[in-house]
């Protein structure tokens, strides 16, 4: 599907995110023809430390999927410009206006403009008021959307501050919030994986499953992100966005159909009915990372990281036990957690199967059975496990787990797009079911600050050791369940 004529306004062209994301995922959309013949992508910027065309090749050659070609370049660069200027100047939005009505013009944009925020969150008043105050943000004939990165504020007041001053340039409806995890493949197939097929639906229910675990690991520390993390953390930094996300898909009922409103009302009720599994002071770990070994290296504690203070206690790891206040998942708690410098980088959704009611073998299953697991691996090596039970050959009646492994990688040979090229085409085409609107954001937040409630009042931080999976804290929040943490 390509999107009818418009321009992109890129604020922050100089950024990482431009860098790292923006710039190659629209790169990779040219590559495979998925932009529109006219199309024009303005960058607004202060300053260039390099010149624009060096800026952009650098970004692609590092970044975009895509081969490089000089071909597909030459085109791309063509439709690229960038109007200079301070972003608190009325000049600089002028001058953006001229761009945009020359672009409309001469490359037949149409007035169809989306202004794509890829600046500092406390940049985001004064662009805004800028683009409302220079009539940018209203068009009589095309259309005007906003795209803003998370965070989506630091707790459920400053949330909707920001929505207020979003919401009163722009359209509710005009408004899309990106959450890349949404653009990944496997968590669009989620809702296949449930919704086609006969297996799951009938046994996704607290009748069949234990409980839920779900992970985003990473294991390295904050690099030089000092200045963004401390301060705000794991917890707000992934649980609030992705991970609830990711919650929400996995207990949702079946939408009425796949239009954004059925599909982002169905993730709604979700996070509404979202509370902690039990008393918040045994539902809620945070932790730092200590020094030590990690994959043959010695690393810093986060304490000691450049730039944060001494007294810092800002959450490396974090993990929640929640519950879902409906009937299907009444007693089945939703464990999830993050953390840096943790064994291995993976993002999971485990959901764990309760064990079977009778069992005939019981006396022979062996150690290495346990629960019936489906794993959905949204990183890295996107694809679906299940760990199941099978005699062991031979003539004694052992039962053993075994995996039965789908990887993307190896299942399919086309291409799979990256997150931000799929959110960006689908900000072009209008298209925002994958985008979360303000109320789950806001359910997300109430969850978050009831967590800090309680830390708020603790003096200190747990520690876990780098290249483990988490402070004994969060082990014995599973094992006081009778649980226990996969070893992904
Ligand atoms: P960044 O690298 O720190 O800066 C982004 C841009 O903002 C740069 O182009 C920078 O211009 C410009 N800028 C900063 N202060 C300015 C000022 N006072 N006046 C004019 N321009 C200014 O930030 P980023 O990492 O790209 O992040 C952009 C947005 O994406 C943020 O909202 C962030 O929270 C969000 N986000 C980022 C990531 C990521 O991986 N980077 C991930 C998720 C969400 P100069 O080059 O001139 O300094």
């Amino acid at each position: 599907k390509i999107a009818g004529p418009c321009s992109l306004v890129l604020f922050g062209i100089t950024g990482d995110l431009s860098d790292r994301k923006i710039l190659p995922a629209l790169y990779d959309l040219a590559s495979h023809g998925l932009l529109p013949p006219s199309f024009a992508i303005t960058g607004v910027a202060r300053r260039l430390k390099v010149p624009l065309e060096e800026l952009v090749e650098e970004s692609i050659r590092n970044f975009a999927q895509t081969p490089f070609d000089q071909r597909v370049f030459d085109q791309f660069m063509g439709s690229i410009s960038v109007v200079m200027g301070q972003y608190d100047e009325a000049k600089t939005f002028q001058d953006l206006r001229d761009k945009l009505d020359e672009l409309d013009e001469q490359q037949g944009t149409g007035g169809n403009h989306a202004f794509y925020l890829a600046v500092p969150p406390d940049l985001f008043p004064t662009v805004l008021t800028q683009l409302g105050e220079a009539g940018l943000s209203e068009h009589p004939e095309g259309w005007r959307r906003v795209v803003i990165e998370k965070p989506f504020g630091h707790d459920l007041e400053s949330s909707q501050e920001l929505n207020d001053l979003v919401t009163e340039v722009f359209a509710p409806e005009d408004v899309f919030r990106i959450d890349h995890y949404l653009g990944k493949e496997t968590v669009q197939n989620l809702l296949s994986l449930r919704f086609s097929n006969e297996l799951y639906e009938p046994l996704w229910n607290s009748d069949h499953i234990d409980h839920v675990q779900i992970t985003m690991a990473e294991n390295i520390g904050i690099g030089s992100r000092a200045g963004y993390y401390d301060g705000v953390g794991s917890a707000k930094d992934v649980i609030q966005n992705h991970l609830l996300q990711l919650l929400a898909l996995t207990a949702m009922e079946e939408p009425v159909s796949f239009s954004p409103h059925d599909l982002r009302q169905e993730k709604e009720k979700v996070l509404s009915a979202l509370d902690f599994f039990g008393p918040v002071d045994q539902s809620a770990i945070r932790a730092q990372y200590s020094e030590g070994w990690q994959g043959g290296k010695f690393v810093k504690a986060y304490l000691d990281e450049e730039n944060i203070p001494a007294d810092s206690v800002t959450d490396t790891y974090a993990a929640l036990r929640l519950a879902v206040r409906t009937r299907r998942w009444q007693g089945v708690p939703f464990y999830v957690r993050t953390g840096k410098r943790l064994a291995r980088r993976v993002t999971e959704i485990a959901i764990v199967f309760k064990r079977p009611h009778f069992l005939p073998f019981e006396q022979r299953v062996t150690a290495g059975q346990s629960n019936n697991t489906l794993v959905i691996r949204i990183q890295p090596d996107e694809g679906v496990t299940f760990r199941f039970g099978v005699k062991v050959p031979g003539a004694s009646f052992n039962v053993r787990d075994v995996t039965m492994d789908f990887s993307y990688g190896h299942a399919f040979t086309e291409y799979t797009p990256e997150a931000y090229e799929r959110l960006i085409l689908d900000v072009l085409l209008g298209e925002p079911p994958l985008f979360p609107q303000q109320k789950e954001v806001e359910e997300s937040w109430k969850i978050l600050d009831r967590a800090f409630e309680y830390w708020d009042t603790l003096d200190t931080i747990d520690t876990y050791p780098p290249g483990s999976w988490g402070p004994l804290s969060s082990d014995h929040m599973l094992a006081r369940d009778g649980r226990a943490w996969r070893r992904a």
